[in-house]
C-alpha cells in the first residue's frame, strides 16, 4: 500500500466532540488509546461510526515505518460501520446506512475511476495510510458515491471487516485475474490471511487447491478449509516441482500470497502451460524484483498479474456469496478484541504469526 497525499490528523475541526482512537506519535512508538477530535466530513464523503475493523500486517508495516504516514497517525483500513454524517454532494447514501469500503478508495473523477478501476486510481485515498484510519470510533471516507459498499442485513460488522484487504483481494485475484473454474488446480503460496481466504474461495468454486507454507499449523488450517494437498516448503527443496508432479503438469492458476522472491518465482514455475500467476503478497524494498523466469513466460505463454484490492462496484457478487453462506470469512476470524487490545495486537506482529487467522477489533456501539 502506498501512501500519497497525506491528510493530517490535526486537520480535524477543533471543538468537535472527541472520539476514542488508537494513535501513535512516531514510527515504532507504542500507540495509545486516546481521545481525538471527530474527523471532519469531506465534500463528497462521509464519516462512519466504525462497527468493526480488522488488524492487518499492512498496519504493522506503516507503524514500523516501512511506509510513510503523517504523524501522529491512526491505523486501520479494513472496516465496516454505519454512516454517521454525510458531506455535501453525496447522492447515493444516507445517515444510518450499513456499509463497508475497499482499502483503496478512488477519487471518482479520473479516467481509471470512470472505467470502474478505482483500485488503481492515481489519486487514491486509503484510510489508515493516506489519512487517519479506522482504529477509532469515527473515520472519514472520501468520494462516498464510488467507494461505499452496502452491507446485506445478514452480514455483521465483524464478518464484513474480516473481508478486509485480504479476502476481497483474494476473491478478485482468483475471479478477475485467475479466472479460476471448477476442477482447476490452484496453488497458494503462503497461507496467512490472504492465502487461507484464497483456499476457501477456490474450494467454494469447486477448484482443487494445493497449499504451500513453512508452518505446519497454516497447512493444517488450509486442509481443514478443503485444500486437496499441502506442501511443506520448510522440508521440500522444490515446491514448484512437487506441485507440477501432483497436478500432472502444473497448476492452472497460482498465487503468491506471501510476497517474497522465492514464493513469487515458485508460483510462476509451478504453472501448467498457459497458466496464470497472480502476485498478491507485497514485495517491498530489496525484495521487489524477484528473478522472474521470463524464458518460461514466453515458451509456455504464461500470464502474470498484479492484484491491488477490489473496486466497490465489484463487491456485491462476493457479498451475495457471503450472505448465503457459500463463503464463510467469519471462519477465518481467530479472535475478536476491543479497541484497548489493538495496541497489543499490533505489537504482536513484531513476531511472525504462528496461528493462522484474522484478528478483528469490535467497537462498542
Ligand atoms: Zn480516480
Ligand atoms: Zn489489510
Amino acid at each position: 500500500m502506498r501512501a500519497c497525499a497525506h491528510e493530517d490528523l490535526r486537520a480535524a475541526r477543533p471543538g468537535d466532540s472527541p472520539v476514542k482512537a488508537v494513535v501513535y506519535s512516531g514510527y515504532g512508538v507504542t500507540p495509545t488509546v486516546t481521545q481525538v477530535p471527530e474527523p471532519a466530513c469531506p465534500d463528497g464523503g462521509v464519516v462512519l461510526a466504525v462497527g468493526a475493523t480488522g488488524v492487518c500486517r499492512s498496519d504493522w508495516h506503516a507503524w514500523r515505518g516501512h511506509e510513510r504516514v503523517a504523524l501522529p497517525h491512526i491505523p486501520g483500513h479494513e472496516l465496516a460501520g454505519v454512516i454517521a454524517e454525510i458531506g455535501p454532494g453525496v447522492r447515493r447514501w444516507r445517515v444510518g446506512d450499513r456499509v463497508t469500503v475497499p482499502f483503496v478508495c478512488g477519487c471518482g473523477m479520473c479516467d481509471y475511476c470512470m472505467a470502474g478501476d478505482t483500485q488503481v486510481c492515481p489519486h487514491q485515498t486509503q484510510p489508515g495510510f493516506t489519512g487517519p484510519g479506522s482504529f477509532a470510533e469515527r473515520v472519514a471516507i472520501h468520494a462516498a458515491d464510488v467507494n461505499l459498499v452496502a452491507l446485506p442485513d445478514s452480514v455483521d460488522f465483524v464478518t464484513a471487516a474480516s473481508l478486509g484487504c485480504r479476502f476481497a483481494t483474494a476473491f478478485r485475484a482468483l475471479m478477475a485475474h485467475g479466472r479460476l473454474g471448477p476442477g482447476d488446480w490452484l496453488a497458494v503460496h503462503g497461507c496467512g490471511g490472504v492465502g487461507l481466504s484464497a483456499v476457501m474461495i477456490a474450494v467454494a468454486l469447486g477448484a482443487r487447491v494445493i497449499a504451500v507454507d513453512v508452518a505446519s499449523a497454516a497447512l493444517d488450517r488450509a486442509r481443514e478449509l478443503g485444500a486437496t494437498a499441502a506442501v511443506d516448503a520448510s522440508r521440500d527443496p522444490d515446491p514448484a516441482a512437487t506441485i507440477r508432479e501432483i497436478t500432472e503438469g502444473g497448476a492452472r492458476v497460482s498465487m503468491d500470497a506471501l510476497g517474497s522472491p522465492a514464493t513469487a518465482v515458485a508460483s510462476v514455475r509451478c504453472l501448467r502451460r498457459r497458466g496464470r500467476h497472480v502476485q498478491v503478497g507485497l514485495l517491498l524494498g530489496s525484495a521487489s524484483t524477484p528473478p522472474m523466469p521470463m524464458d518460461l513466460l514466453i515458451a509456455q505463454e504464461l500470464e502474470i498479474y498484479g492484484s491491488h484490492g477490489m473496486a466497490a462496484h465489484e463487491y456485491p457478487p462476493m457479498l451475495a456469496l457471503v450472505a448465503d453462506g457459500t463463503l464463510r470469512p467469519d471462519l477465518l476470524v481467530r479472535e475478536v478484541i476491543g479497541l484497548e487490545d489493538a495496541v497489543t495486537a499490533l505489537a504482536a506482529m513484531d513476531r511472525p504469526s504462528t496461528s493462522a487467522g484474522i484478528t478483528v477489533i469490535e467497537l462498542a456501539g
